[in-house]
């Protein structure tokens, strides 16, 4: 764990070493838990919104999009649900002055059970070699049944108190539980409060006042008051899907993990309005088809789950998340809820308008049913950073930092590197450039050892880089190093943008999630 810790540090600071992520407002010593992303990151950022955008709209003839505004009519987060319940319960530590979500203690309390069971399980299996049944032992070793006995008497209680809204019981099971703050390691708590993860503005500013407005707390809403404008203009026929990106707003009680839990962020939200009675049907689809675009980025099979949720919104009727193997654990990157009609059923209720659609073959009008599919861009661009990151010791003793990110998703396909600045090299460069240009994001470099700047490609990802020397002169070919396995082969420019072209395009990725 404390290695895995150390290799999140590493990410953070190589993050702002090579302008992925700077902290906000930086000279002004920050703003917490919002991030900017630089030269690199913008890149990154930007071919992750491109490689989900694309396999939602291209890949699927019945999945439009659109771009909704940020502020929407204030009534819209009451009929969405959220003025009254968008809340963490939240918990202060009277010592430190640390605030935390209760529900997060706790469930980080049970994650300690896993991972004694877990340790039990991975010595056995030291000790016992190949003859070692893991099955037969989890279900039979007194110490493994005892934690999981401990962790479930602790899971179901926790997500009774959830159920049922109790706050004092959250409190007490802190309390029994002995969780103390890790800053000061006392267990001086306070009552735990719900707090609203909204934040307003006002818009306006005549005599007779102004409105207070909210800034989304997700992009869905607008995906809903627009529904029948999509669904009219657009002659879609149910089943069909709404995606959006755009920027959401949660005033986050706790964010001290990077940009995995800020209060300014991005997300990628597709609604798919079915007909009543088929959306687990869709559910189940859905599910299979978003863990395959994310299995698709080849960042490791091993490293996703499913999460089925314990306590499902007061508007779903099945959730699950989608986990990545973080170096904090494996955490949440992407919602799948079926969410009924609530939210349009809601929105006809507080607007007075008609939301329903006459579906042609039943002939029949009716109010479509929801299922979600809710990713986060920064989520995403963490999960495949720190796959990514990869140190690696050399054959002459000497450490690389590479990050092995998919080719398509690298902020720069190619650099062109002359072997020096004079003999006519850094103009056929320039050439070479001028021709790969409109195809693929290059980078020149002229400066240090070749050595040097293999590195410095390699630290941001560049999954290829092209050498011009003598020889090029004489015969038009080049030098092309492969990232990560080094390799480095002589090519014809006249083939570099089919070899490279084909490697990185986000044709070859999308290909992939239509198999
Ligand atoms: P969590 O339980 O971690 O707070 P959530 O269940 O509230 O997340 P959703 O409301 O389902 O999250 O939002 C959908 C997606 O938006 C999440 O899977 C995540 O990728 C992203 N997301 C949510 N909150 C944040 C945040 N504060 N910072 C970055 N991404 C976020």
């Amino acid at each position: 764990m404390a290695q895995q810790e150390d290799v999140f540090k590493k990410l953070v600071s190589h993050s702002k070493e090579y302008g992925f992520v700077f902290q906000s407002s930086e000279i002004y010593d920050g703003l917490s838990a919002v991030y900017d992303y630089g030269q690199n990151g913008v890149e990154l950022k930007n071919n992750i919104k491109k490689y989900w955008w694309e396999s939602m709209t291209l890949l699927n003839e019945n999945v439009v999009g659109i771009d909704s505004a940020i502020f929407m009519h204030p009534t819209i987060w009451k009929a969405s649900g959220h003025v009254d319940a968008f809340n963490d319960p939240l918990i202060d530590n009277k010592d430190s002055k640390k605030r935390y979500r209760a529900d997060v203690l706790i469930e980080d309390q049970i994650a300690k059970f896993d991972d004694k069971i877990n340790k039990e399980v991975e010595k056995a299996a030291k000790k016992y070699g190949d003859a070692f049944d893991e099955a037969q032992y989890r279900s039979t070793n007194p110490r493994v049944l005892e934690h999981a006995a401990k962790r479930e008497e602790l899971h179901t209680r926790f997500a009774k108190a959830l159920n049922d809204n109790n706050l004092d019981d959250l409190r007490q099971i802190i309390l029994d539980y002995d969780i103390v703050c890790p800053i000061s390691g006392t267990k001086n708590w306070t009552e735990v409060r719900q707090f609203n993860l909204m934040f307003s503005t006002e818009m306006g500013s005549t005599s007779d006042g102004s409105m207070k407005v909210y800034l989304r707390p997700e992009t869905a809403q607008g995906i809903f008051v627009n529904y029948l404008n999509v669904q009219k203009t657009g002659r879609m026929k149910i089943p069909f899907g709404i995606a959006q990106i755009g920027k959401a707003f949660r005033n986050e009680i706790v964010a001290r993990q990077f940009i995995f839990r800020m209060r300014e962020f991005e997300q990628m939200e597709m609604q798919f309005f079915v007909r009543p009675g088929e959306e687990l049907e869709w559910f189940k689809k859905w599910k299979e088809t978003r863990l395959k675009w994310h299995k698709a980025l080849g960042l490791g099979d091993q490293k996703y789950r499913f999460h089925d949720h314990e306590k499902l919104a007061h508007y779903a009727n099945a959730a699950t998340d989608i986990e990545f193997e973080m170096p904090f654990g494996f955490k949440e990157v992407e919602g799948i809820h079926s969410r009924t009609n609530f939210d349009l059923s809601s929105h006809e209720k507080y607007s007075g308008k008609k939301l329903q659609y006459f579906d042609p073959e039943t002939k029949e009008s009716y109010v479509p049913y929801v299922i979600e599919t809710s990713i986060g861009v920064d989520r995403m661009f963490l999960s495949v950073l720190s796959a990514a990151y990869t140190e690696e010791v050399l054959e002459n003793g000497e450490t690389r930092v590479v990050l092995k990110l998919p080719a398509a998703l690298a902020p720069i396909k190619v650099a062109v590197m002359p072997l020096t600045k004079k003999d006519g090299f850094p103009e056929k460069a320039r050439q070479i450039i001028d021709d790969l240009k409109f195809d693929l994001k290059c980078q020149y470099d002229e400066k240090d050892s070749i050595g040097k700047r293999y590195r410095r490609q390699d630290a941001i990802g560049t999954p290829f880089c092209v050498t011009v020397d003598h020889q090029t002169l004489e015969d038009n070919t080049v030098t092309l190093r492969y990232r990560d396995t080094m390799e480095q082969e002589r090519v014809g420019i006249a083939d570099l943008k089919n070899i490279i072209c084909d490697q990185v395009s986000m044709k070859t990725l999308l290909k992939k999630v239509a198999e």
